[in-house]
């Protein structure tokens, strides 16, 4: 379709020769200024302007309907509208896809010229100031504004759909870990079941031997339904799905419970377990098994990663304004890299076992999980580390405000 009007020329802006051409739409209700504007923009010599003109707002709509513009040059005020109620429209049609505008004011002066970039036009110029290099500069820049924004936009587009797809394997990644680790758990547990019975004597007599293999097994089960515990209980802080039930507690229980599950391990390795804390610490607002749990990871590691002959310290004292008690884990230990610090604490992520030099058991779970806890009660888990010296790893947990209590010092 071709529309006819005195001052629209059909462009022939080809499908031959797109990419060296720039389309430019002026509008303006003066035929001869149109004239002057369209000879400047054909004058250019290192750019192939191809210009279309129309001279009112419903002729502009029509044209934009049927082809695109690199830019668009419209005078702030024509008969029926101003300049800013076309671009307002224009951009109602073309949504994302609208050009960079430039306003031409004439009588309007510095208010349209506000009014103008208000609605959204990338320049605007002073009729009177109009001759051929300033024109021409103005729709360059404003042809480049608008192909940088255009860029921007696909890969705002392109990020999206990235993100998008991200998300989509995330959660089929979270599914598979939920699904594969419910259908290994149920028959590992009848394993543990089946081996415990013959373990115990149950299904006969069976010697100290066979009893120290089965003991083996029974310690493997052990591992992996941990590290599958550890599996389930990720996809379920990941999916949102685990909450916390804070209650003022004693963290001297929570103290307690790690130095006793934590004192054999120690031994084992020759390791000093230093517990140091201030009396009559006041209740912190915590769900103490979770807290216990994090502790337990930080002091486990502490052991895992030290040498023989190395020391543990656990130390919990106030914070400067007693709003928190800070909780550290500091070891001797063979310390962490800095270009790993950061990593730690993702999913699944181990320093190599060859760099620590230790024979690791772990999956890289435990301090993912331990930070997802901390979060949920409102700190994050700090670390500052050495290598050949030590790390110390820290978190706040938030005193409860509103009971004076303090819990004596346990014995
Ligand atoms: P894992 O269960 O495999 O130990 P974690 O998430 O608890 O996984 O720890 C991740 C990695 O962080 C470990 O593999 C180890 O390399 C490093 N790391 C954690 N704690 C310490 C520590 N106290 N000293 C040295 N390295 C540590």
């Amino acid at each position: 379709m071709k529309l006819i009007s005195p001052t629209f020329e059909p462009t022939d802006a080809g499908l031959d020769n797109p990419p060296t051409q720039t389309r430019i739409l002026l509008i303006d209700d003066d035929p001869s200024y149109l004239f002057l504007c369209k000879r400047y923009l054909k004058g250019e010599d290192v750019f192939n302007y191809v210009v279309t003109t129309a001279s009112n707002l419903k002729e502009a709509l029509a044209i934009c309907r049927l082809e695109t513009f690199e830019c668009i040059v419209v005078d702030y005020r024509l008969h029926d509208s101003f300049g800013t109620d076309i671009i307002s429209e224009l951009r109602d049609q073309l949504g994302h896809k609208m050009p960079s505008t430039i306003v031409l004011t004439a009588d309007g002066g510095v208010e349209a010229a506000i009014e103008s970039v208000r609605t959204g036009a990338t320049d605007f110029l002073a009729k009177h100031d109009v001759n051929q290099e300033s024109l021409c500069r103005a729709v360059r820049n404003a042809v480049q504004t608008g192909n940088l924004r255009q860029s921007l936009i696909q890969r705002v587009e392109e990020l999206e759909k990235a993100n998008s797809l991200l998300l989509k394997r995330n959660d089929e990644i979270q599914r598979f870990y939920h699904t594969v680790s419910h259908e290994v758990k149920t028959p590992l547990t009848a394993i543990q079941e089946f081996v415990s019975i013959v373990h115990d004597g149950l299904a006969g007599e069976i010697d100290e031997e066979q009893k120290t293999i089965l003991n083996y097994a029974l310690e493997s089960c052990d591992q992996i339904s941990a590290h599958f515990n550890d599996l389930l209980e990720l996809s379920r802080f990941e999916t949102g799905k685990m909450t916390v039930n804070l209650t003022p507690s004693s963290i001297y229980g929570v103290l307690d419970h790690c130095v006793v599950s934590s004192t054999p391990s120690a031994i084992a390795k020759q390791i000093d377990l230093i517990i140091e804390h201030q009396r009559d610490l006041p209740y912190v607002l915590i769900q103490s098994n979770r807290i216990i749990q994090v502790l337990s990871n930080l002091i486990g590691n502490a052991i895992k990663f030290t040498d023989p002959g190395g020391a543990v310290t656990v130390n919990v004292a106030m914070v400067n304004d007693a709003s928190a008690l800070r909780i550290s884990v500091r070891d001797t230990g063979c310390g962490i890299q800095d270009s790993h610090l950061e990593k730690i604490f993702d999913r699944l992520y181990q320093v190599s076992p060859a760099t620590n030099n230790q024979n690791d058991s772990g999956m890289g779970l435990g301090l993912c999980i331990a930070s997802e806890i901390v979060s949920l009660h409102g700190s994050r888990i700090q670390v500052q580390s050495e290598p050949g010296v030590g790390s110390e790893f820290s978190f706040e947990l938030a005193i409860d405000k509103g009971s004076d209590s303090t819990i004596a010092l346990s014995a």
